[in-house]
């Protein structure tokens, strides 16, 4: 009777808006024993995903989960190179921190802890499955993972690169495996995919479809492998019980600022980077969040999401808040760097900061643009804004005293062996003979 008058009252509608609101978006899920499932794509542009607007490459399976999940649309790197910026997702550190600037002459200190020793402690199982050669086991980052799978021995991909990639439906073959057997327990599974990486080779259906953008068939193709994977938990009702992340290390220039592919610059083709959290029960409807988002947030915020505190030691900040509130979020500024330049051919070191529209990066030529108006970063305002610049100058060195540590700085770098090298050359790293491109 009483709910027949409020139905038919002018209230109604209100009250059911208010219910809605106050609906929250981390409901009934038993926060401690969700499984974690940290998709990785090497070399993916977050502008070549169709929930960051492409509107050209079909990347249905991805899209689906940023629908049903949590996207950020500004999210960002720290490093544009493989083994450092997987360092601070797994970590939750800026390279500042863990000390690893490049692919080459680092080794992860067994001091730094992983992600995956902080579950291996919550008696998770722990396994990573590796699309390729600068995430090997010898570089460090095998911590705390019971199986690091990166045997690399068959690849579909030409003869020149065997033993040092694989393809995705062959790296997520053994990673499904292993979450078969271990379905029952709780588990960690860090899943790595490297085929949009150069050079660009997907499969000919692939090839048939993007015939002008290989890059881009890529992209499909390893989309198409997610949406296998996705398929598995599905069925199974593993996603049920599962919070599954999905991001990349970096982009791809494609010829953007005149660089080609990656490693160079920090320009947003190659730092920008796709980010979704997807947990079907906890983020109960769908939601875009336009606020800054960093790598160093991933490790904060799936402990959070776990009800695990996070280590004193970690830089990055839970975006379980943000997610919950954006208007009560307090803005984060995020560190970036491109250093390999530096160790390897003896340029100026780069590095920068990005806080609220505007992203300084500190060279000899300064550079400051302003991101909400010039995202393509092509107008650079250093010379007429000369006060933000000197701002941004202050805050970059701030960050860069507080987040270092002079324990990693003083570590010596490690001479790697000809076979070490020959890998890495093989997928365009260390090379010796590249073009300085012009700088702006
Ligand atoms: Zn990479």
């Amino acid at each position: 009777m009483l709910l027949k008058s409020v139905r038919k009252s002018l209230y109604f509608p209100i009250l059911v808006l208010i219910l809605i609101f106050l609906f929250p978006l981390f409901t009934s899920a038993k926060r401690d024993q969700l499984n974690v499932l940290l998709i990785t794509i090497d070399t993916l542009r977050a502008d070549y995903l169709g929930c960051y607007g492409n509107r050209v490459i079909e990347t249905p399976f991805i899209d689906k989960l940023a629908r049903e999940g949590v996207l950020f649309k500004r999210a960002f790197a720290h490093n544009v190179v493989t083994l450092p910026s997987h360092i601070n997702i797994l970590t939750g550190t800026y390279p500042l921190y863990h000390g690893v600037r490049d692919n080459s002459g680092f080794r992860l200190d067994e001091k730094v802890v992983v992600l995956s020793e902080i579950l291996k402690g919550k008696n998770y199982r722990t396994a990573a499955f590796i699309g390729a050669f600068p995430l090997d086991d010898r570089f460090g980052l095998n911590q705390g993972f019971e199986l690091y799978d990166d045997f690399y021995g068959d690849t579909s991909h030409v003869n020149e690169f065997a033993e040092v990639e694989r393809s995705a439906e062959k790296v997520i073959f053994r990673a499904q495996d292993w979450i078969e057997k271990n379905k029952e327990e709780l588990w960690f599974c860090w899943i790595h995919l490297y085929d949009p990486h150069y050079p660009y080779n997907p499969p000919q259906r692939f090839k048939d479809k993007y015939p002008q953008d290989y890059y881009a068939g890529e992209v499909a193709y390893t989309d198409s492998s997610v949406g296998h994977l996705i398929k598995f938990m599905k069925k199974s009702d593993i996603d049920k019980k599962t919070l599954i992340i999905l991001t990349s290390d970096h982009g791809e220039s494609l010829g953007a600022h005149l660089e080609k592919t990656h490693g160079i610059f920090a320009y947003n083709e190659t730092l920008h980077i796709p980010l979704i959290f997807y947990q079907e029960q906890l983020f109960s409807r769908p939601k875009i969040i336009h606020h800054l988002a960093r790598h160093i947030d991933i490790v904060p915020t799936v402990l959070d999401v776990l009800s695990i505190n996070t280590p004193k030691h970690v830089q990055g900040v839970s975006l379980v808040p943000l997610i919950k509130n954006p208007q009560k979020w307090k803005e984060q500024d995020s560190y970036f760097e491109s250093m390999t330049p530096t160790l390897t051919r003896n340029w100026a070191p780069l590095d920068g900061i990005i806080s609220g529209n505007y992203k300084y990066i500190d060279l000899p030529l300064e550079e400051l643009y302003n991101l909400e108006l010039d995202f393509q970063e092509e107008k650079n305002l250093a010379s007429t804004e000369s006060l933000i610049v000197k701002k941004l100058n202050v805050k970059l060195e701030r960050v860069k005293k507080s987040s270092s540590n002079p324990e990693m700085e003083k570590k010596k770098r490690v001479t790697e062996d000809p076979e070490t090298m020959r890998k890495l050359r093989s997928l365009g790293y260390v090379s010796g003979s590249a073009q300085k491109p012009s700088k702006k």
